[in-house]
């Protein structure tokens, strides 16, 4: 294991914001896990896990060691009715769907064109188009930091959620996850409740998956920008979830506010109300404008982009002012999806 000094971090995150690592090392293997554990404990400094950056703010310099995962290997298994697989966390998760779906194993499609690794993909439970990592994921292995020890954390245990999981709670800068196992389908069934995705689709005839891989990728292209040319993490906020009372109550001020009761049915509000964020950004006139180097998509409201020689004061100084702008007008709290390093 090699430990490199005052590493730029400005290319290995997808916002492009200058950030630098007092100490850098990539694993390759469990063992150089292990190793840069101990180093780290022996020089007491944090350890900061890092795939592909593509949910992180970095900003300043972390004082610590930046642990880039490079695990690499997946294996795929028939087992009667589903496919099991398993796929070391440095494996990049878009490449993992296209292979899935040629090993006709399924049930990602629906995942595709998501940035980032494989082992990132737990930790916010990563979802798109009406389909959660949760539902295909079976187990998650690791390294639980402060004791250096191995472990195998079952699905009900990683305690998943909406973009939610125990890597954000208990085990928040204790874990370090080194593969995880899926259990796909071997029989395909289309997810395409969505109603972006069922109106793209309903003129298909025979669907399958590949045909549900295109069409997610059309959506998200025609979307989402691309982070190599206007550099972004995706949703910068999560989609607010809240009470049943105070949707109705929003609902009388904003009769066309748009809302998702959770597990699909109006008697299950009382579970909560999911609200787009976006929305809530729009009507806060955001969408499309810009200060100085960052600013809100034009095309989608959730992302914000680093238009270059901008820094992460910068980015969370909008951040800020949109969370307040939101807070006064809907009375509603929005919260950041990315993590934010050094914390
Ligand atoms: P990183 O950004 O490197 O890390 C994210 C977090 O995970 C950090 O806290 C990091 O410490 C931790 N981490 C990373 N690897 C490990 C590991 N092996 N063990 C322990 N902790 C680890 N997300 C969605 O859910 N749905 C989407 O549709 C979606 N679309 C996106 C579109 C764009 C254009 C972009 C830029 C982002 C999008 N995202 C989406 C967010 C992002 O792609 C996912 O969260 C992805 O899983 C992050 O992977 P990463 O390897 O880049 O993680
Ligand atoms: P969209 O279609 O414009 O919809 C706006 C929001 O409404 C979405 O965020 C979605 O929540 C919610 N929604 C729509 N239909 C729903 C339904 N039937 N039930 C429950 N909630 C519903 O969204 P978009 O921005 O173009 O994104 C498309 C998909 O890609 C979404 O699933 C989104 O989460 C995902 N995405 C995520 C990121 C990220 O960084 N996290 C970035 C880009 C895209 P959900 O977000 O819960 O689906």
């Amino acid at each position: 294991m090699q430990i490199a000094e005052h590493i730029d971090l400005t290319a290995f995150n997808t916002l492009a914001l200058p950030a630098r690592a007092r100490y850098y090392t990539r694993a390759e293997n469990i063992a150089d896990i292990h190793a840069a554990i101990v180093w780290a404990q022996r020089q007491g400094v944090p350890l900061l896990p890092l795939g592909g950056g593509s949910n992180v703010v970095l900003r300043g310099e972390f004082l610590g060691l930046v642990l880039h995962i490079a695990l690499h290997g997946k294996t795929l298994t028939p087992r009667g009715d589903y496919v099991e697989v398993c796929v070391a966390a440095g494996e990049n998760w878009h490449e993992l769907v296209q292979w899935t779906l040629q090993q006709g194993a399924y049930g990602l499609e629906n995942l595709t064109l998501i940035p980032g690794t494989a082992g990132a993909a737990p930790i916010q439970n990563i979802g798109a188009y009406g389909v959660e990592l949760s539902q295909f994921l079976h187990a998650v292995r690791g390294i639980k930091i402060d004791e250096n020890r191995e472990l195998e954390l079952s699905v009900a245990q990683c305690e998943l959620g909406y973009r939610d999981s125990i890597f954000k709670h208990a085990l928040r800068d204790n874990f370090i996850v080194t593969e995880i196992v899926l259990h796909l389908r071997a029989q395909f069934i289309a997810t395409i409740d969505y109603p972006a995705l069922s109106e793209r689709l309903a003129d298909t005839a025979a669907l399958d998956a590949v045909q549900i891989e295109r069409a997610v990728r059309a959506l998200r292209q025609s979307k989402l920008p691309d982070p190599a040319q206007w550099p972004n993490a995706g949703s910068f906020f999560k989609n607010p979830i809240i009470s049943s009372a105070q949707f109705s109550a929003l609902q009388k001020a904003f009769p066309d506010i748009p809302h998702f009761f959770l597990q699909g049915d109006a008697e299950a509000a009382q579970n909560g109300v999911k609200i787009p964020a976006a929305w809530l950004i729009d009507r806060c006139a955001w969408k499309g404008r810009r200060l100085g180097t960052v600013g809100v998509h034009s095309q989608q409201a959730l992302v914000l982009i680093h238009y270059g020689g901008g820094d992460a004061a910068a980015l969370l100084a909008l951040a800020a002012q949109i969370q307040r702008d939101v807070e006064q007008r809907f009375n509603i709290t929005l919260e950041m999806e990315p993590g934010i390093y050094p914390r």
